[in-house]
């Protein structure tokens, strides 16, 4: 910034109309050689212009032109970070990240200029010129500061992308509808305030053509790509096992074909690795590739003495027996060699009925896994150049489809799958699928193929299936996942008619009723207003529910419990059912066995014993964090079935969370301690009402055998329950701790369905507070003295005294202060 130069060239009479200034910036020739070959850069002019004339520009072009990285310093060049920032959203969190770090490099600024802001961590500083962030990030924003004043342009980046896997990810809708009414209020204020909306080119009509978002359809600039013809090949038939069928593709393009990239699409991160695990042991690496690879990663690592660093692996090498003894010639290793690469998360799972052999007289593949989790010095990797000698091949998830371009690809092979997360809109079961994709996204994918050169899309299923089963478009997320915190955020940022918000796909009426109602019966609205109740679960940045819990939990001694529990139940599979590492069936059966004893002895006695699978997530964290500073978590984690991602992603959130809570409830006296001691059985009954008023919606009632209709197989319903909201019953699963007692009551934190329907994450509760917590789904005989629980905003506590009958039974809480 110091370098700040009045230009007087003709770039900048243009740019003259608006700012006035042009700030230089200075990159190195190498990169800014790199960047004259991106289509995008030939627009520049155009696209400020269009920029500085119009409040709101739609820019729309090929995955890979260049608009991520570009047009941020195309802003930051026309003096846009003179006064104020360059906001830049991503919806995925890795892109943010990524693109904040490429963008510095180039414009040889440093982490402090050119910084991002996700939801677990950033690097913004009051130097921040240019801020990548998640679209959540730039939504809580909006709520403190809603006309968003400090920023002097938004730039919402992959406005396409409104259907992701990741938690909470429908905020891109939000946001352009929130920006459509905030631009023009800036512009009244004399203030003004530009939104740049780029997408790849589909469904730009859901922002042009919508007249209750966009009263003047906004300008759109096409960046063209050059993009070179790339020939689609359907299988003749389509095929179930459409993986053998990509690992046989890459085979016989690796044998058979001209030099050039191959890049597989397939569902999800499983799949990634077992493929390449695959295709790593058809096509291994040639001994030199191995050290060259391995003394790559120990530089990464920051090991200076590369030379003894390979001297070292492959010492390690030898003894662990993972590479023969060989001529450092030999043109290929034996079929049984690991990859060299041992430590990228390419674990060995049950593939052994695979049978693979090595293929001789073929070009070595430098196989690399991508997908989102992968750690994103890992996803960088894609960006380098193979191996000389090596022909480069990703198996990828969709993010290779527009988020990130790999360099180099002339072959794709498309298996036209995706993987889904399909909510109910109901009762908000989910589960995932593995269905088509759409006719946009396989073409995007195709597209991969051709940014060099021509090239090549092999699809593993017919023309028939793609023109009569394939839909158009995606339907995006807002049209299939509970809308229950979008509601809530809304209903607090006054937007009193949900219904009649701009959005640019509008979710279904069906779905903002049940989040409504869903909201009514946790007391966060009442009669269509949010309560003081409510505006406390919005402070916090997590699924209403769980922000209920944390609200009521507002008591020193059981935060840190509710904010693990809550940390613990956003994460996924933390509690491993089947061994993942490689063997004997009966070695397996003894681990689980084991696994479950443990298990069974977190659980507890007396009243910790009845928080079922929550304690024993509690305990495990707790002795998880006792491992870790022993510096033994790993091992802990493998001998106690827990998924060692899990446990860190658990931590990072019980950290995010306290401080959270410390900054929004300053009376709450939270410490980040990773130290959780285990809750004492009056603790532990506590936290089962915390997790009763945030789940009231999800109980179950046991149901008894006496119920069970003549004909049907008793036994069948051992473990069975009669959720509230659905006739179909629901079951204990298998690793869950209840099984021994079979609680009257439970609530659930989720069904899924696999064979049948199960509840994750189930919590016994006491029949007599169910009139407490969820008044609204009991059948109460006499008036309660005092229905609603009372929250005091000053205190920050929730109080109620409650008396009255249930049913047959009388009963008297004591006045509970949680
Ligand atoms: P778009 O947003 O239009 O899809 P990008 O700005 O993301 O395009 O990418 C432009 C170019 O920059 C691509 O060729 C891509 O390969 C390259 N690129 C992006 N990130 C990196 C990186 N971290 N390292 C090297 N090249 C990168
Ligand atoms: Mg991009």
């Amino acid at each position: 910034i110091e370098t700040l130069i009045v230009k007087d060239d003709a770039k900048t009479e243009k740019l003259a109309s608006k700012p006035a200034v042009y700030v230089d910036v200075i990159r190195n020739e190498e990169i800014q050689a790199a960047r004259l070959k991106l289509p995008i850069l030939a627009e520049e002019q155009q696209i400020m212009e269009v920029v500085n004339d119009n409040p709101v520009v739609i820019i729309a072009g090929e995955t890979g032109s260049g608009k991520t990285t570009q047009v941020p310093q195309f802003l930051f060049e026309a003096g846009y970070a003179l006064k104020k920032q360059i906001a830049v959203t991503e919806p995925r969190r890795v892109a943010a990240i990524s693109m904040s770090q490429r963008v510095a490099l180039e414009m040889n600024l440093s982490s402090r200029e050119v910084s991002y802001l996700i939801r677990f961590e950033g690097n913004v500083t009051e130097d921040t010129k240019i801020k990548f962030m998640t679209d959540g990030v730039l939504l809580k924003e909006v709520q403190s500061d809603f006309l968003l004043s400090k920023y002097s342009v938004v730039v919402l980046d992959e406005a396409h992308e409104r259907q992701r896997l990741v938690f909470r990810s429908v905020y891109t809708d939000i946001l352009i509808g929130l920006l459509s009414r905030i631009v023009p209020l800036r512009h009244k204020r004399g203030d003004p305030l530009k939104l740049i909306v780029m997408s790849a080119t589909l469904r730009l009509e859901d922002f042009t053509l919508n007249r209750r978002l966009f009263r003047n359809p906004p300008p759109v600039v096409k960046v063209d790509a050059r993009q070179f013809p790339v020939t689609i090949h359907f299988n003749k038939r389509t095929n179930d096992d459409y993986l053998k069928d990509a690992f046989n593709k890459a085979v016989k393009i690796n044998t058979k074909l001209p030099e050039g990239g191959i890049l597989i699409f397939v569902t999800g991160q499983q799949e990634v690795n077992s493929l390449v695990r695959k295709l790593r042991k058809a096509f291994p690496l040639r001994h030199k590739e191995q050290i060259l690879e391995r003394s790559a990663e120990l530089r990464e690592n920051g090991d200076e003495d590369v030379e003894e660093g390979m001297r070292t692996a492959l010492r390690k090498k030898r003894k662990l027996k993972i590479l023969p003894e060989i001529n450092l010639d030999d043109y290929s290793v034996p079929g049984d060699t690991e990859h060299a690469s041992d430590d990228d998360d390419i674990t060995d799972e049950d593939d052994s009925n695979v049978e693979v052999t090595t293929i001789t007289n073929a070009q070595p593949l430098w196989t690399l896994p991508l997908y989102s989790l992968l750690p994103s010095h890992k996803q960088q990797k894609v960006f380098q150049p193979p191996p000389p000698g090596c022909r480069l091949c990703v198996v990828s998830t969709n993010v290779a489809e527009t988020s990130l371009t790999i360099p180099g690809v002339k072959y794709v092979v498309d298996t036209g799958k995706a993987k889904v997360k399909l909510y109910d809109k109901v009762t908000g079961v989910t589960s995932y699928v593995v269905h088509w994709t759409s006719k946009a996204s396989a073409d995007q994918r195709a597209g991969r193929a051709g940014r060099t050169g021509p090239g090549h899309c092999y699809r593993l299923y017919s023309s028939a299936v793609f023109n009569d089963t394939f839909q158009d478009y995606s339907v995006p997320e807002i049209q299939q996942k509970p809308v229950d915190d979008l509601y809530l955020q809304m209903k607090c940022m006054n937007v009193d008619k949900v219904v009649n918000f701009p959005f640019p796909t509008a979710p279904d009426l069906l779905q903002l009723k049940t989040a409504e109602s869903r909201l009514e019966t946790l007391g966060a609205l009442k009669a269509g207003k949010v309560t003081p109740l409510g505006r406390a679960i919005a402070r916090f940045p997590l699924l209403p529910r769980y922000g209920k819990m944390l609200a009521l939990s507002h008591q020193q001694d059981l935060l840190p419990y509710t904010i693990c529990l809550v940390a613990a139940l956003s994460v996924q599979e933390v509690l491993l059912e089947v061994p993942v590492l490689q063997t004997s069936l009966e070695e397996k059966k003894q681990t689980r066995q084991r696994w479950a004893t443990t298990r069974l002895q977190w659980a507890g006695q007396g009243n910790s014993q009845l928080l079922g699978d929550n304690m024993v997530l509690l305990k495990a964290v707790g002795a998880a964090e006792y491992a870790n500073t022993q510096g033994k978590l790993e091992r802990f984690c493998e001998e106690n079935g827990l998924r060692h991602k899990a446990v860190v992603e658990i931590r990072k959130l019980r950290l995010q969370l306290t401080n959270e809570i410390k900054n929004n409830v300053p009376d709450a006296e939270v410490v980040v301690d990773p130290k959780l001691e285990p809750p004492t059985d009056l603790q532990a009954k506590l936290l089962r009402q915390v997790l009763l008023s945030g789940m009231g919606d999800q109980i179950a009632r046991k149901i008894s055998l006496d119920e069970v209709k003549e004909g049907e197989d008793k036994a069948r319903f051992k473990y069975a329950y009669q959720a509230n909201n659905m006739e179909e019953p629901v079951f204990l699963h298998q690793g869950s701790v209840l099984k021994k007692l079979l609680p009257q009551f439970v609530v659930y934190q989720e069904v899924y369905e696999t064979n049948k329907m199960y509840m994750r994450g189930v919590t016994a509760i006491e029949p007599e507070w169910l009139p407490v917590y969820v008044p609204s789904l009991c059948n109460l005989s006499e008036p309660l003295l005092s229905p609603e629980p009372r929250y005091d905003p000053s205190t920050g506590k929730v109080l109620c005294t409650v008396s009255g009958t249930f049913g047959p039974q009388a009963w008297e809480l004591p006045q509970m202060e949680i």
